[in-house]
C-alpha cells in the first residue's frame, strides 16, 4: 500500500478504538506494554485502533497500523503522522480537539444526543442543556427503521433495553462491534485498496453513525462517523498539498497557544489557505422537471427528476476523480447540489474543469441546464468553532451570484454564442413532451424524442431496482440505440449507471478491469455485504465497491403494470375525481446551518446535519410512500436534500402530508426550531398542466411560510395550506382535521343531507361578514356580533340524526364554535370526499 492510501485508511480509522472501547473489551494484548508516552496523552483508545487494524484488516492494508497508534503523539515523528493528528484538530474544530480524552466509563454512559436537540434559531425555548428537547439515538446499526432512526429520550433507550440497566450501553456496543467486526471480515476478500476503502467507508457509516465521537468535555453530538469522514477528507488534503513539516509544527503550535489564549508567530500558518470548499448547483432545474406537457408527462416525470440527481452526483464524482481525491471529500450531495473539500493547490485544474463540465453541459441540454461551480480558500483557522459554518454559508451566496451569469466562462469562445441562444428551431417534428426536435419518432400514436422516451425507461427501472450500479471509466461506448438517451449524456462524464432488480457479481461487465471501477449499492437496505460473498478475491478482475444508498422510488402502477397517469390517479380519489400536487420543506434551512448550532458549526457537525436531513427525505419518506393508504395513490417525483414534490390522488394528500409533517417533528427531536411547511394544490381538470399546479402548490407553499405569530414577530411558518387557506399545522392536524372526519360521519353514517354542507358556508360569509366590520376577536367570541352562531344553533337544531349520533353533533357544533374561521376548510374538504363522480375506466 503506498504512502497515500495508508495515510487515508489511517485518517479513516483512527479513532475506531472509542467504538471498541464503548463494549468495555480489552484491546490486543501486543499493546499491553505501551504507555502514555507512546500513544500520548488521551490516546489511549488508539490501542483499541491499532488492535483493530491489526485484527481484522486484510495483511496488505495493515501497515497503516502506526500511524493508528501514534495519533495523538506527533511529535518528533513523520510527515504522515502529523498530517492525521492535525487532520484530527480541524474535524473537531473546537478546543475540545487538543484534550479529546475520556474520563473513564463516560462512553457507557452517554449515547448520541440528536444534532437536531441542538438548533436554536431563537424560535423556542434556547436547546441548551437542561433543554426538554434532549433527544438520543439508540446504539444500532443504521437501517430505515423507526426504532433506529428516530432519536428518543435517555429514559425511554434505557427502558427499551430491557433489565440490567446498568450496564445497557455497554451491552448495546457490545452487539454492535460484533456485528460490525463480522461485516468486516465479510469484505476482507475484496483486495483492491480503492474498493476496500469505499466497502469499509460504507460499513463505518452503517455502524459508527450512532456512536459519539467524544464524550467528555464536550458535547456528544457527532458521530464518530462524520468525524472519521472529515479528518479523511482534511487528510487527504494536507497530503495532496505537499504540506512541509514546518507547516503543520505552526499550525498545531498556533492552536495549543491560541488555547492559552495568546496570539503568535504562528498565525501566519493557520491563515494559509491550504483548502477550497467547492460548491456545485444545477440552475434550471423547475423548468426541466415541471415544463412538460401534461401528455403522458406522469410516465418519465420520476425519470426525469432522478436524471438530475444522478446528473449532480456525475458531476461532483467527475471532479473528485479529476482532483484523485477519494470519496470522504464529497462533503454532501443531493437535491441537484454538492459539496467537496478540496486542496488548495488545485485551484488552477478547477477553472479548466468548470468549463469542460460547461461544454458538455451546453452541448447535452442546449443551455436548459446549467451547473454553477464556485469555491472559496479555506485555512486551518477556517475549521474553528463557527467559522467553517461561516463559510458553508458563504460558498451558498456565491453560487446564489454565479446563478445569475451563466456561461459566462465559455461565451468567449467561438461560435459558442450561437450554440446557446442561436436558432435551434429548425421546424421539424417536435417531442410531445418536451418540445425537442432531435431523434422525435412515433411512440405508441406520439411523437416523442430519445431523451424523454430513455426518461421512462429510467423511472420504471428505479421503481423495481434493489440494487444501483455504477461503472466508472474512460471513453465509455454507448450502443447505438442509446445514442441521445440519458446514458449517453452521462458517459461524457465517464459513469454508466444500472438499475437492477437482482444483480450477480459474476456478470457485472469487465471490458478493461485496468481502467474501470464498478460501484454496487443496495437501495434503501444496509445489508449490502451478503452479495460479496458469492465472489471470491481473485475473481474479481475490476475492482468492485460495495454500499448502499436511500433513494425514494415508490411508483403508482395501474393494472397492466404501467405507471400511472395522472388522471388515472384522479380516478382512484374518493370524491371528487382529481390529481393534486403536494410541495414540502423545511422552514429557515438557511439560518438552521448558519447559526442554529451557534459556535459548534464545525466541518463533522455540518456533515452530519446534511446527512441527517437527507436520511430523511431520501430514506424515511420513501418509508411513508410505501405504507398503507399511500401506496400506488401517490408518487414521489422528487424528495431529496430537503424537501419533496409529490403527485397523486387528492384525497391522499392532507393525509400523507400530515403524515410526513408528524414524523418530521419527532425526527427532529420536536425541537420548535426545526419545523416545515406544505402546500397542496388540486388540479381543477385531469388535463391541467403540471407546471402550472407545480406553481400553484409553490404558492401555497409561501403562503403557509408567511403564517405568523399572534403577536407576528417572528415569522412563525410551519404551517400547511390546504383548499387555499393557510394554517398552523398543529390546528390542521388537531381540530380541523376533527371537525373534517365529524362532518364526514355525519353524512355518510349518520344519513345528514349534503344540504348542511351549504348552510355552513353561509354561516361561515356570516361570521366574515361580522368580522370585516368589528374584527376576528369580537365577531368569534362577542355575542353582540355573534349572528352566525344563532344560525348555527338553529342550522343544528334542525338537523336529524339518530340518538347514537347525537353526542357526534353535538361535538361538531362545539368544534365549529371554536374554530370557525378554519370551517371553509373543513367543509370544502367534506364536500369533495363525498361528491359522487364517476371515474373513467381506463385501465
Ligand atoms: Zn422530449
Amino acid at each position: 500500500m503506498d504512502k497515500e492510501n495508508t495515510l487515508r485508511l489511517a485518517a479513516l480509522l483512527h479513532d475506531i478504538g472509542k467504538f471498541w472501547q464503548g463494549s468495555g473489551e480489552p484491546h490486543d494484548s501486543r499493546y499491553n506494554h505501551l504507555t502514555p508516552e507512546d500513544y500520548g496523552k488521551h490516546g489511549a483508545h488508539a490501542k483499541w485502533s491499532a488492535s483493530f487494524v491489526v485484527n481484522y484488516l486484510p495483511e496488505e492494508f495493515q501497515n497503516c497500523e502506526s500511524l493508528v497508534s501514534y495519533h495523538h503523539n506527533s511529535k518528533n515523528r513523520d510527515l504522515n503522522l502529523k498530517i492525521i493528528a492535525l487532520a484530527d484538530w480541524l474535524s473537531s474544530g473546537e478546543r475540545r480537539g487538543l484534550e479529546e480524552g475520556e474520563g473513564k466509563g463516560e462512553r457507557e454512559k452517554t449515547p448520541l444526543i440528536s444534532i437536531f436537540s441542538r438548533i436554536d434559531i431563537g424560535k423556542g425555548r434556547s436547546s441548551s442543556e437542561y433543554s426538554e428537547y434532549r433527544y438520543y439515538y439508540p446504539v444500532k446499526k443504521l437501517e430505515l427503521n423507526r426504532d433506529v432512526i428516530f432519536p428518543k429520550p435517555l429514559e425511554d433507550l434505557k427502558r427499551e433495553s430491557g433489565p440490567g440497566a446498568e450496564d445497557w450501553l455497554k451491552g448495546a456496543y457490545k452487539c454492535l462491534w460484533n456485528e460490525f467486526v463480522d461485516e468486516v471480515k465479510e469484505i476482507k476478500t475484496i483486495r483492491d485498496f480503492d474498493a476496500y476503502f469505499n466497502t469499509l467507508y460504507h460499513l463505518l457509516q452503517k455502524y459508527t453513525w450512532c456512536v459519539p465521537s467524544a464524550v467528555w468535555r464536550s458535547k456528544p453530538d457527532v458521530p464518530l462517523f462524520d468525524h472519521l469522514k472529515t479528518a479523511c477528507a482534511i487528510a487527504s488534503c494536507l497530503y495532496k498539498s505537499n504540506v512541509e513539516e514546518e507547516y503543520l509544527d505552526n499550525v498545531m503550535n498556533g492552536l495549543e497557544k491560541r488555547r492559552r489564549g495568546n496570539l503568535s508567530e504562528c498565525e501566519e500558518a493557520l491563515n494559509e489557505a491550504k483548502f477550497l470548499l467547492i460548491g456545485g448547483d444545477i440552475s434550471g432545474i423547475q423548468k426541466f422537471i415541471y415544463a412538460i406537457t401534461s401528455k403522458g408527462a406522469a410516465k418519465g416525470l420520476r425519470g426525469r427528476s432522478f436524471y438530475l440527481e444522478l446528473l449532480s452526483e456525475s458531476i461532483a464524482k467527475y471532479i473528485l476523480r479529476e482532483l484523485s481525491l477519494p470519496f470522504t471529500n464529497l462533503l454532501y450531495c443531493g437535491g441537484g447540489h454538492f459539496y467537496i473539500l478540496a486542496p488548495g493547490v488545485v485551484e488552477a485544474d478547477l477553472n479548466a474543469i468548470r468549463k469542460r463540465i460547461a461544454e458538455i453541459l451546453l452541448e447535452i441540454h442546449k443551455g436548459e441546464l446549467y451547473l454553477v461551480l464556485e469555491w472559496l480558500p479555506l485555512s486551518a483557522n477556517d475549521f474553528q468553532n463557527e467559522k467553517f459554518g461561516i463559510k458553508w454559508g458563504e460558498i451558498g451566496d456565491k453560487i446564489a451570484l454565479g446563478k445569475k451569469r451563466k456561461f459566462t466562462e465559455i461565451l468567449e469562445m467561438p461560435g459558442m454564442h450561437e450554440k446557446i441562444f442561436g436558432p435551434i428551431d429548425r421546424g421539424g417534428t417536435r417531442c410531445e413532451i418536451c418540445g425537442s426536435e432531435e431523434g422525435v419518432r412515433e411512440e405508441e400514436g406520439r411523437m416523442v424524442c430519445s431523451f424523454c422516451k430513455s426518461l421512462e425507461v429510467l423511472a420504471k427501472d428505479i421503481a423495481r431496482a434493489n440494487y444501483w450500479i455504477e461503472t466508472w471509466k474512460e471513453g465509455i461506448k454507448i450502443r447505438e440505440e442509446e445514442r441521445g438517451c440519458w446514458k449517453d449524456a452521462l458517459s461524457k462524464f465517464g459513469v454508466e449507471y444500472e438499475f437492477k432488480e437482482n444483480i450477480e457479481i459474476e456478470t457485472l461487465k469487465k471490458e478493461d478491469p485496468e481502467h474501470e471501477h464498478i460501484f454496487v449499492y443496495k437501495l434503501n437496505d444496509t445489508n449490502f455485504t451478503d452479495v460479496i460473498s458469492g465472489c471470491t478475491g481473485t475473481d474479481m478482475e475490476v475492482p468492485i465497491s460495495f454500499g448502499f444508498k436511500f433513494l425514494v422510488k415508490n411508483t403508482p402502477y395501474n393494472t397492466s403494470g404501467e405507471i400511472k397517469d395522472f388522471g388515472q390517479m384522479a380516478d382512484d380519489s374518493a370524491g371528487i375525481k382529481r390529481w393534486a400536487v403536494l410541495r414540502a420543506d423545511v422552514d429557515d434551512l438557511g439560518m438552521i446551518f448558519l447559526g442554529g448550532l451557534g459556535e459548534d458549526r464545525t466541518i463533522s457537525r455540518i456533515s452530519n446535519l446534511s446527512f441527517m436531513l437527507s436520511l430523511f427525505f431520501r430514506g424515511w419518506i420513501e418509508r411513508i410512500c410505501e405504507g398503507e393508504g399511500y401506496k400506488g395513490k401517490i408518487y414521489a417525483i422528487y424528495s431529496g436534500g430537503d424537501d419533496l414534490f409529490i403527485v397523486g390522488s387528492w384525497d391522499r394528500m392532507p393525509e400523507i402530508g400530515k403524515r410526513i409533517y408528524e414524523d418530521f417533528r419527532v425526527f427532529t427531536c420536536r425541537n420548535p426550531n426545526i419545523t416545515s411547511s406544505t402546500g397542496i394544490t388540486i388540479a381543477p381538470s385531469k388535463k391541467y398542466p403540471l407546471s402550472q399546479a407545480a406553481d400553484t402548490a409553490g404558492e401555497a407553499l409561501d403562503k403557509s411560510k408567511s403564517l405568523k405569530k399572534e403577536d407576528s414577530t417572528p415569522i412563525e411558518k410551519d404551517g400547511i395550506t390546504f383548499l387555499g387557506m393557510p394554517v398552523k399545522w398543529y390546528e390542521f392536524s388537531g381540530e380541523i382535521t376533527n371537525l373534517k372526519a365529524n362532518l364526514e360521519k355525519l353524512l355518510k353514517a349518520g344519513g345528514v343531507s349534503r344540504a348542511i354542507l351549504q348552510k355552513l358556508y353561509e354561516i361561515y360569509d356570516e361570521y366574515k361578514r361580522e368580522s370585516a366590520k368589528h374584527g376576528e376577536a369580537l365577531a368569534k367570541y362577542d355575542d353582540r356580533y355573534g349572528r352566525w352562531r344563532w344560525l348555527l344553533a338553529y342550522v343544528i337544531a334542525r338537523t336529524k340524526v339518530s340518538k347514537e349520533n347525537e353526542p357526534l353533533l353535538r361535538e361538531t357544533e362545539k368544534l365549529i364554535r371554536k374554530n370557525i374561521e378554519y370551517l371553509p376548510i373543513a367543509v370544502r374538504w367534506v364536500e369533495f370526499l363525498t361528491r359522487k363522480e364517476q371515474g373513467e375506466k381506463n385501465g
